[in-house]
């Protein structure tokens, strides 16, 4: 037995610290895992989960639509976000429940209260110490708001879940993940969107056709994309808020959310005081096995500023644990995660961009754009698309982009075919699955 009360101490209760201390006492440590708020994190609480919830919810207006060319007749559909708010709100309790029994059947030492660093082997929690052999630091993230006259009047993602009304007018600030959900999630349930972003076009960094057809796709849902337009000052008025953009330019809304990135959770953790050294933004900068410079102090999650995605963080857990506790060395493997945008419609990409690829050797580019057939006598005014970046020397498909209904579904499963190495061989030579909008990836020409 050791000296400290504990082998491993987890700070923060979401999908990377979770699974850290699950594995590790599962593998024999003595684990504590402390949590400020809600078991289950980011993603359980204010992010992939609730969000996901409000996309389902948001997509029934168009189904309503649809549903007369299908020969329903469906009388004035009402929405009453209240009612979604609690039934959210009554799975989000569930889910954390599940949780804190798979920890405590975990036998893990489940500590609810903000934790703090106090030395390499100590942390403390509303005056009491708490000693351990290793502190794993897994406290995520926060949202980012840039620091204009009246950001205090703006709402955040975490608010979206919250509220108690649902506004009349909204604009959204930034142009990625969040911001684009978002602003397809309050324009399916009847909000008026206006999504302000600084440059020219959204979802900077994912392939350029696709960031172009998803605009265009939004823009004809009612989404009004006002690109290439910064917001200088939020004024608070008697109806909601006025946003002064640059240029002079004013507008007024029922509110404004902010979706304008995400920073690691580190201030006042005591990190300093120890000596952990952190990179931009705060990022606790660790290994490939997710250790700090002081060698009893590990991280993983969005608080390390590598991929800040769930499934990520779940893997950096687990690697750490399954290295440190059960002498089977791992890394967390970042190549070729594919991911999903649930913006309306749906972005699912794996691999190399166009341009991306592009830079690193000739290619040959697969592409093709279509309305699927469920929408045609449902009269809806929506294409797909479908793209594959394939590598001439070799055949390899280097990256698979799709947009369009249950694209994050299909991405996962091209995701498995592209990580095995398939080329665009490989994907002519599976037969095409009849009728569907998968099919046009194995028959792209
Ligand atoms: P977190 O899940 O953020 O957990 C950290 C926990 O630490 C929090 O519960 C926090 O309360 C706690 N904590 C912080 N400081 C302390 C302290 N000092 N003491 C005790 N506890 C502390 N990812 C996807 O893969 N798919 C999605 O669809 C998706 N959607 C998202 C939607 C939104 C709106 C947001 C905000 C994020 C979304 N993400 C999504 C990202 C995903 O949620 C994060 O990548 C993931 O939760 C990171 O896990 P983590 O363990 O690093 O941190
Ligand atoms: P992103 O980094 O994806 O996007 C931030 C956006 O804000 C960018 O468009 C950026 O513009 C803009 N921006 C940054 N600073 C400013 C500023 N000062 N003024 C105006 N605009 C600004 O962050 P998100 O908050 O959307 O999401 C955080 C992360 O969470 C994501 O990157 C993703 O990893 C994860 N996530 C994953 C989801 C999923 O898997 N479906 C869903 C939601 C979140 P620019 O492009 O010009 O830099």
């Amino acid at each position: 037995m050791s000296d400290f009360d504990f082998d491993l101490f987890v700070i923060g209760g979401g999908s990377g610290g979770v699974r850290a201390a699950r594995i590790a006492s599962e593998l024999g440590a003595r684990v504590a895992i402390a949590e400020e708020y809600r078991y289950g994190g980011t993603c359980v609480i204010r992010g992939c989960v609730p969000k996901k919830l409000m996309v389902y919810a948001s997509r029934f207006a168009e189904s309503f639509h649809d549903a007369a060319g299908y020969g329903w007749s469906v009388e004035a559909p009402k929405f009453d976000w209240l009612s979604l708010r609690g039934n959210i709100h009554a799975e989000l309790d569930r889910l954390e429940g599940i949780y804190r029994r798979n920890l405590s059947n975990a036998n893990v030492n489940v500590l609810d209260g903000r934790a703090t660093i106090v030395d390499a082997n100590t942390v403390e929690m509303d005056g009491v110490r708490h000693t351990a052999g290793r502190i794993l630091v897994a406290v995520g993230g926060t949202p980012f708001v840039p620091n204009i006259p009246g950001h205090e009047h703006v709402m955040i993602s975490d608010d979206m879940f919250l509220m108690d009304t649902m506004p009349d007018s909204i604009a959204i600030v930034g142009g990625g993940y969040i911001a684009c959900e978002f602003a397809g999630i309050l324009n399916g349930l009847g909000v008026k969107v206006d999504l302000i972003y600084r440059s020219s076009q959204i979802l900077r960094g994912f392939d350029n056709e696709v960031r172009d057809h998803v605009a265009q796709e939004m823009s004809k849902k009612g989404i009004n994309i006002r690109t290439d337009c910064d917001v200088e000052q939020v004024e608070k008025t008697e109806t909601g808020v006025k946003l002064h953009f640059t240029g002079g330019t004013t507008a007024d809304y029922s509110g404004v959310m902010y979706a304008t990135g995400r920073v690691p959770n580190t201030h006042s953790l005591g990190l300093e005081a120890v000596g952990v050294e952190t990179g931009k933004n705060g990022a606790i900068l660790v290994n490939d096995q997710s250790q700090t410079n002081v060698e009893t102090i590990y991280a993983v999650g969005d608080v390390t500023d590598r991929v800040a995605l769930t499934p990520v963080a779940i893997r950096e857990g687990q690697a750490f644990a399954q290295t440190v506790y059960g002498n089977m060395p791992t890394q967390a493997d970042y190549d070729l995660i594919p991911t999903a945008v649930f913006t309306q419609p749906e972005i699912g990409t794996v691999g190399l961009s166009e341009e991306d690829a592009r830079n690193v050797g000739e290619i040959d580019v697969y592409s093709t754009s279509f309305r699927s057939m469920g929408h045609i006598i449902g009269n809806r005014d929506e294409r797909m698309l479908m793209k594959l970046i394939v590598s001439r020397a070799d055949d390899k498909v280097l990256g698979c982009h799709i947009v369009g209904e249950a694209a994050g579904e299909m991405i996962q499963m091209a995701g498995v075919a592209i990580k095995m190495g398939a080329t665009k061989a490989d994907f002519d030579r599976t037969v095409a699955v009849h009728p569907t909008a998968a099919e046009e990836l194995v028959t792209l020409k």
